[in-house]
């Protein structure tokens, strides 16, 4: 098969950039290993109202599971309460719906495809149809969109410039519980604890649910997951915010180096395959969806005045995104290593979280 460009990745970032290049009359061909789109969910699904400037979703209510009014920060000392508007997604939901704009718009999504090679000077990418007693799969393209979330699972070919993969990840694992303080649950809580450790702990409220996880950094702490996450679990349960039910769990990685080295030829990065997760927070939907828009804005670009303009993709990122994102690296590193017990981390939260004032003193 042979394409203007192939985008490996059909999550939030890759569907992004299928989307505004079927807009704009680009054959493209978007590949996911799933069988559907955004399904199973690895998120703990907030997202800021900011991503109605990209997606307007008020056009899809069914992606809308609650609004959220407010971020708390509770410290075990003390509980602070931020301006936190946004939503609480069903990102399976959301997921598919841009997979399907895109669709409509002329995109050729092929599922059930593991992308397992690059072959960068040949301008070729290798695979295996799942659906089809794992038959190979081969893809020509003029560009190449690596969309394919936190960790590149990729033979990666010699001629790859190095700076292309997250150095260092958050190991995240999170439940669906029942949240029995629901009346007026309107924030989305984060928990910083001792147990949680290069982390942070969340209660993020779905109705009648509650998406409760924990992440924590690998291998800076050695600590099994699951013993950070029954502590959580029984210490809010003690509260009496969520009940004993656990009705599924997921497991995901989320990158906290910062930046990579955004494109190199014809091949570009956009979402979390480019390190565009805040390294705090650990929030990543809302920029995969820019990143894999204006990626898909400058290819289009480039094809139609058949010059490389994926240099300014790069620059007009790192514009936007560099600066946060390496500050936010930086006291990830620095300030971790003092928050060791709960008088410590109520101290130093202020200039790790973003919603203080102090982050930016
Ligand atoms: C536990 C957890 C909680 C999170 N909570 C939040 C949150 O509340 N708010 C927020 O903003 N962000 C959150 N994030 C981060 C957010 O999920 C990501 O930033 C976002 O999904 C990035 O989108 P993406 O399109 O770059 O990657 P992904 O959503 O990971 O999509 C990548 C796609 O590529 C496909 N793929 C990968 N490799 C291949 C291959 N070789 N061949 C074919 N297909 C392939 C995958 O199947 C997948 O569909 C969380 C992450 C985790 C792990």
């Amino acid at each position: 098969m042979q394409t203007e460009v192939a985008i490996i990745g059909a999550g939030p970032a890759g569907a992004s950039a299928a989307y505004s290049l079927s807009l704009k009359g680009i054959k493209n061909v978007l590949i996911d290993r799933k069988k559907t789109i955004g399904f199973p969910v690895q998120c703990a699904e907030f997202v800021s109202r900011n991503i109605n400037q990209f997606i307007n979703l008020t056009k899809i209510p069914a992606a809308i599971n609650q609004k959220v009014g407010f971020m708390d920060i509770d410290t075990g000392r003390n509980l602070y309460r931020f301006d936190g508007k946004g939503y609480m997604l069903n990102r399976d939901i959301f997921d598919d719906y841009i997979a399907k704009l895109a669709v409509k718009a002329g995109t050729n999504l092929i599922k059930r495809t593991n992308i397992l090679k690059i072959n960068a000077g040949g301008n070729r990418i290798s695979g295996v149809d799942i659906s089809d007693n794992n038959k190979p799969v081969e893809i020509t393209y003029g560009y190449l969109i690596i969309a394919a979330g936190p960790q590149n699972s990729f033979d990666l070919h010699d001629k790859f410039e190095p700076g292309l993969k997250n150095k260092s990840y958050v190991f995240a694992t999170q439940v669906k519980a029942d949240l029995l303080k629901v009346e007026g649950l309107d924030s989305a809580i984060c928990y910083f604890r001792p147990y949680i450790p290069y982390g942070y702990g969340w209660v993020f409220p779905k109705g009648k649910f509650a998406n409760v996880g924990i992440g924590i950094e690998k291998p800076k702490v050695n600590m099994p997951l699951s013993s950070s996450l029954n502590n959580f679990l029984n210490e809010i349960r003690n509260k009496g915010l969520i009940g004993f039910n656990i009705y599924g769990k997921t497991s995901g990685l989320i990158p906290v180096s910062g930046l990579n080295n955004l494109c190199f030829g014809n091949i570009a990065l956009c979402g979390d395959a480019a390190g565009l997760t805040h390294p705090v927070t650990g929030a990543g939907i809302l920029s995969a969806v820019i990143s894999g828009s204006l990626l898909g804005d400058y290819i289009a670009k480039s094809l139609r005045s058949s010059s490389n303009l994926l240099e300014e993709y790069k620059e007009e990122i790192e514009s936007i995104f560099r600066k946060p994102l390496s500050v936010a690296s930086r006291k990830r590193c620095e300030l971790y290593p003092l928050m060791t017990d709960e008088e410590s981390i109520d101290k130093t939260v202020k200039s790790l979280w973003p919603s203080f004032e102090e982050y930016y003193g």
